[in-house]
C-alpha cells in the first residue's frame, strides 16, 4: 500500500504573534504541526507498517517547514517532500492544492492520500477536497475509523452534527478527524536525528509551469480586523449566595439574560435591512446566470438552507438580481420560494457530494452565476472546493459575513480561531463562499407564496465510488449554534448530575454546550463541542459551569456578549476570560442562579458531594 500525507505547519494559535500591518510574525510566533495532520501521519505510518507499504509525507511551506515533515519521519514516516520556494508565497487554498496534488502526482500512483480535516489556523477545509478533485479521485471528510479491505475503505466519519459510514473506492483521499488515532508527536532530539537526505525538495520547475503562489490564487485579501472582545473581568465577593446575588443583579443591569428581551443579538445590522421584506427581483430575463446569487441546499439541512437564502435575498436586491436555490433533494417548492428563491435548479441523478460537484460545476460554467453560496459543512465544503478547483474559481471559506463593494462579494472571515476577521474578494468571475451556518437569523418569509417557481433541472451522474452504508443526525448542534443562551459544561460536571442543570437552562431558555474532555468521553455528543476543533459560538450569554476555560475551548465561545464562569477554583483560567466569575462548588451556585434569576431569593444549599 502507498500512502501520501499532506501536512500543514501552523502557528501555534495561543502563542499567535501579529506585525503591525496585522499579518502574521512566523518568526515570532511559535510553529507546530497542525493537530489533524498529526493523525494523518499517525494513521499513514500505522497504515504502511500493518499492509506493509510505504509512507510519504508532503508539505508546502517556508524553509522552516522542514521541521514538521522531520517530526513525520522520526515517527516512523518513510520520506519527506518539502515543497518551497518564494514563488509560492501567498498561495490560497487552490494554490496549495495545485502545487501538493503536482508533487503528489510526480511520485504516483498511491493508494491513499490522507490530509487533517482542516488546519487550526485558517480552518477552511478546502485543501483536501480541491487535491481530490486536481487528482481525478474521491473524497470522504472528517473520518475517525477505517478498515482497507479488497473492495476499497470502509470509512466512520464525523459530520458537522452526526455521523456517515460509507465505503470509498481506492486510491482516495481521505481527510482524518481528530478522534481516529493518536497523534503522531516526536521530541526535538529525535527530529535532529532525521537524515536530511530522507527529505526531498521541491521547487516551481519541478511542478509545472504554475501560475504559482499569489499569482496562481483567485482570492485576495483585503482589510484585517482583530476580533477582541474585552471582558470585565469581575470576580464576584463573598459567600456563594452573596456572589450570586452579585452575578444575577449584574446580568439584570446589563441585560445579559434575554429575560426581558434584551439579550445581545447577533444579527446587529440596522432594523431596516433584517426586515426579510426583500422586493422579488425582475425575472424576465431567460439568461439563468446573470447576476444571480445560487444558494446550494444541504439534503435534509433546511435550517440551513433558510438562512442562506434569506441573506442571499438581500445580496440580489442590492445588485439588482435574482436568487436561484439549487439542490439534489430540493424541498417544498413554496417554502423555498417564501425564504427568497425566485428560481430552483434541481441537479438530478445525484446521490453523493462528487456527484452533486461534477453537475452543478458544469452549470456553473455555462451560466456565470455571479456568486454561489454554500453551507460551510463538510458537504458544502467538498461541493465548493471541487468546484473552485475543476473550474479554477476564488472560493472563500467560512464566511460569517457578507457584504458588497465596488459590486463584487467581500466574505469575512474568521482566522486563527477567531482572533482575526478577514475581507476575502475572489477575482475570479463567478464567486464562491462557504457560509458558517448558524450566524444569520431567520428572515420573515419574504411573502407567502403563491406561485409555480419556474425550475429548471440539470441531469447528472453518479460515479459510483462512494457508497453510503448509513447515515445518522446526533441532534443539538442546529440548536446550539442558534442559541441566544448557552449553559456549557466541562468535565467538573458528570453526566449523571446533568439534571442539576436543568433549572439553569429552562429559565435561560438556553442550550447545553461541551468541552471537548465532555465529548471525548462521549458525556455528550461531538455536536454539542465548543472551541477550536468544535463549533463557535455567539450567544447573548455564556455560562461555563465546571470548565478549565482553556485557550481551545474560550476561543469558541469569545463572541458571546457576556460570559459567566462558574469554578472551585479561583485561579482557573476561565475567570480571564469571563465578564462574571463565581468561585465555588457549581452544585451549589447553579441552582442559586437559576433561582435567582427567576426572582425567587437564592437559598444557601448544602451540597452532599464536593
Ligand atoms: C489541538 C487541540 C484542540 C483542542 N480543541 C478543543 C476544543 O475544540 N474544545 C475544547 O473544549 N477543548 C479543546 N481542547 C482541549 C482543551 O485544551 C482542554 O483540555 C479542555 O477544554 C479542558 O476540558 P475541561 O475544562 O472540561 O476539563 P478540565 O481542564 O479538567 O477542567 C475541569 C474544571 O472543572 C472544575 N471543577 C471540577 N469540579 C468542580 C465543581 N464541583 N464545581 C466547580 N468547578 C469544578 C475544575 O476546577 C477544573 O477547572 C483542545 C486541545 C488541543 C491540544
Amino acid at each position: 500500500v502507498r500512502i501520501a500525507v499532506l501536512v500543514k505547519q501552523v502557528p501555534k494559535v495561543e502563542s499567535l504573534e501579529l506585525q503591525p500591518n496585522l499579518r502574521l510574525n512566523r518568526q515570532g510566533s511559535e510553529l507546530e504541526m497542525n493537530a489533524y495532520c498529526r493523525r494523518a501521519v499517525s494513521q499513514g505510518v500505522e497504515l504502511a507498517r500493518a499492509m506493509g507499504g510505504h509512507c510519504t509525507v508532503y508539505t508546502l511551506g517556508p524553509e522552516s517547514a522542514e521541521e514538521v515533515l522531520r517530526e513525520a519521519i522520526a515517527w516512523g514516516a518513510d520520506a519527506g517532500v518539502l515543497i518551497t520556494d518564494a514563488q509560492f508565497a501567498g498561495s490560497d487554498t487552490l494554490a496549495t492544492a495545485r502545487a501538493l496534488a503536482a508533487a503528489v502526482n510526480l511520485d504516483a500512483p498511491w493508494d491513499i492520500v490522507l490530509v487533517g480535516r482542516n488546519s487550526v489556523d485558517a480552518d477552511t477545509g478546502q485543501v483536501g477536497p480541491e487535491v481530490a478533485e486536481l487528482l481525478g479521485l474521491p473524497f470522504a471528510g472528517g473520518v475517525r475509523q477505517l478498515t482497507v479491505g479488497a473492495e476499497g475503505v470502509l470509512v466512520s466519519c464525523e459530520l458537522d452534527d452526526g455521523w456517515r459510514t460509507a465505503t470509498v473506492a481506492l486510491p482516495a483521499v481521505l481527510s482524518v478527524a481528530e478522534r481516529l488515532i493518536a497523534p503522531c508527536k516526536a521530541p526535538a532530539e529525535a527530529r535532529r536525528q532525521v537524515s536530511g537526505a530522507a527529505i526531498r525538495r521541491l521547487g516551481p520547475s519541478d511542478l509545472g509551469p504554475g501560475p504559482w503562489g499569489a499569482a496562481g490564487s483567485p482570492t485576495r485579501v483585503g482589510a484585517v480586523r482583530v476580533f477582541e472582545v474585552v471582558r470585565r473581568r469581575r470576580r464576584m465577593s463573598g459567600s456563594v449566595v452573596e456572589q450570586v446575588d452579585e452575578a444575577a443583579a449584574l446580568l439584570e443591569e446589563w441585560g445579559a439574560t434575554g429575560l426581558n428581551g434584551a439579550a445581545a443579538c447577533r444579527d446587529e445590522r440596522p432594523a431596516d435591512s433584517r426586515s426579510g421584506l426583500v422586493p422579488r427581483s425582475d425575472l424576465a430575463s431567460d439568461d439563468e446566470g446573470a447576476l444571480s446569487v445560487v444558494v446550494v441546499a444541504e439534503p435534509e439541512r433546511s435550517r440551513v438552507t433558510r438562512e442562506l437564502l434569506g441573506r442571499a435575498a438581500e445580496l440580489a436586491s442590492s445588485i439588482g438580481g435574482a436568487v436561484i436555490c439549487a439542490g439534489s433533494e430540493l424541498e417544498d417548492h413554496s417554502l423555498l420560494d417564501s425564504w427568497g428563491a425566485d428560481r430552483l435548479l434541481e441537479l438530478s441523478g445525484t446521490a453523493v457530494e462528487e456527484d452533486v460537484a461534477n453537475a452543478l460545476a458544469e452549470w456553473v460554467a455555462e451560466t456565470s452565476p455571479w456568486a454561489v453560496l454554500f453551507p460551510g459543512t463538510l458537504w458544502g465544503r467538498e461541493i465548493s472546493s471541487r468546484i473552485a478547483a475543476r473550474l479554477g474559481l476564488g472560493l472563500t471559506g467560512d464566511a460569517v459575513e457578507l457584504d458588497i463593494a465596488e459590486g463584487r462579494l467581500v466574505c469575512w472571515k474568521p482566522a486563527f480561531g477567531g482572533r482575526l476577521l478577514a475581507a476575502i474578494t475572489t477575482v475570479s468571475d463567478v464567486q464562491l463562499a462557504t457560509v458558517r451556518p448558524g450566524l444569520f437569523a431567520f428572515r420573515d418569509p419574504r411573502r407567502p407564496s403563491t406561485r409555480n417557481v419556474p425550475i429548471s433541472t440539470v441531469c447528472g451522474a453518479s460515479r459510483n465510488r462512494i457508497t453510503i452504508v448509513g447515515e445518522g443526525v446526533d441532534g443539538g448542534m442546529w440548536e446550539l449554534l442558534a442559541a441566544r443562551s448557552v449553559v456549557s459544561v466541562g468535565q467538573g460536571v458528570l453526566p449523571d448530575e446533568y439534571g442539576l442543570l436543568d433549572p439553569l437552562l429552562k429559565v435561560l431558555g438556553a442550550e447545553l454546550a461541551a468541552t471537548r474532555r465532555v465529548t471525548d468521553q462521549a458525556w455528550l455528543p461531538r455536536a454539542r463541542q465548543v472551541g477550536i476543533t468544535g463549533h463557535s459560538v455567539a450567544p447573548g450569554l455564556y455560562v461555563s459551569v465546571g470548565a478549565s476555560g482553556t485557550f481551545n475551548h474560550m476561543i469558541g465561545a469569545h463572541g458571546a456578549g457576556t460570559i459567566v464562569a462558574i469554578n472551585r477554583d479561583p485561579t482557573a483560567p476561565v475567570f480571564d476570560w469571563a465578564d462574571i466569575g463565581i468561585v465555588a462548588d457549581w452544585r451549589e451556585a447553579v441552582p442559586m442562579l437559576a433561582d435567582a434569576l427567576t426572582g425567587k431569593s437564592p437559598q444557601p444549599r448544602i451540597s452532599s458531594v464536593i
